[in-house]
């Protein structure tokens, strides 16, 4: 089995990446970094994402596994005591795994005939900066509302629990299949009118963007940032690929989240 390490730059990520990879070496499993099978991440959330869009080529062929350093994260299972219990796990891997739904993110551009299409793990958001950002919202063809505000963002289930927390959105079980779409800032007075509330699409729907303006947008896929213009429409769909995970060990869902935000089973010795 070929193993890639990927770790933040925090002290004690870089020292764990090294003891993993002396036990690695230490049980015949290969460090590969260019065509992992598994991906080992030391940190937390951010650090998944980052070795995410690094290896978003490979989707089809590598599963993910994150150790945290700091709190239990959302892709983080392991703690940072249990790298041994990992590399046991890596030696007997049968290939057992768990994927979640990615968010296929389609940017049309004036006078460019070719698409930009990303994937995002978390979440995209279209954001414009120095003025309201004035924008009609399609579910898939048909409009649905003109939305004036901040920005729009639109999310997967397993990024249900990130920025789309922050703004407003429901937390989605990562066994649906769906998108949210939640606003960020909306106007809404006499004149102006948007749901104002989050929206989550089916699996067989899309949104689209279409800015009533050129300039000023910057566009968010994950921890990463563009400032565009010209953008005529940006779809939004669940993705052809999936995000697919080693799984040796099983965190409920919920109890995840009731740690993450709540911590009250904690606090009391539950
Ligand atoms: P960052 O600003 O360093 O991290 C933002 C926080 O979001 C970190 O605490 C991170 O956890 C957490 N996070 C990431 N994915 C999560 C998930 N699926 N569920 C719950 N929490 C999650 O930014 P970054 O490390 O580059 O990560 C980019 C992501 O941060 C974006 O995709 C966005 O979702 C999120 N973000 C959130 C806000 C907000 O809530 N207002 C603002 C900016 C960005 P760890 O500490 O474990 O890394």
């Amino acid at each position: 089995m070929k193993i890639a390490i990927i770790y933040n730059n925090n002290k004690k990520s870089v020292t764990l990446a090294e003891e993993l990879r002396k036990l690695c070496q230490k049980n015949q499993l290969v460090i590969d970094e260019k065509k992992p099978n598994v991906v080992i991440t030391i940190g937390g959330d951010g650090t998944l994402l980052s070795a995410f869009h690094r290896y978003a080529h490979l989707l089809d062929e590598v599963r993910f596994v994150g150790v945290h350093t700091g709190h239990l994260g959302f892709y983080t299972d392991w703690r940072d005591y249990e790298l041994e219990e990992l590399v046991a796990s890596l030696v007997t891997d049968e290939g057992e795994s768990v994927s979640y739904p990615l968010l296929d993110v389609e940017v049309c551009y004036q006078n460019q005939p070719e698409k930009a299409r990303f994937v995002a793990l978390n979440e995209s958001t279209l954001k414009r900066v120095g003025g309201t950002m004035v924008c009609d919202v399609y579910i898939k063809d048909e409009l649905f509302e003109r939305f004036r505000g901040d920005g729009i963002c639109v999310s997967t289930p397993t990024g249900s629990t990130a920025y789309n927390k922050s703004v407003g959105g429901a937390v989605i079980h990562p066994r649906l299949e769906a998108i949210q779409l939640t606003e960020i800032a909306s106007i809404n007075n006499r004149v102006f009118r948007t749901l104002s509330s989050p929206l989550i699409v089916a699996r067989d729907e899309w949104i689209k963007l279409k800015p009533a303006t050129e300039e000023g947008f910057i566009l968010t896929i994950d921890q990463l940032t563009s400032a565009e213009k010209n953008i005529i429409e940006i779809n939004y769909r669940i993705a052809k690929e999936r995000i697919h995970f080693a799984r040796y060990r099983h965190t409920h869902f919920w109890s995840r989240v009731e740690d993450a935000f709540i911590g009250a089973k904690k606090n009391h010795g539950v």
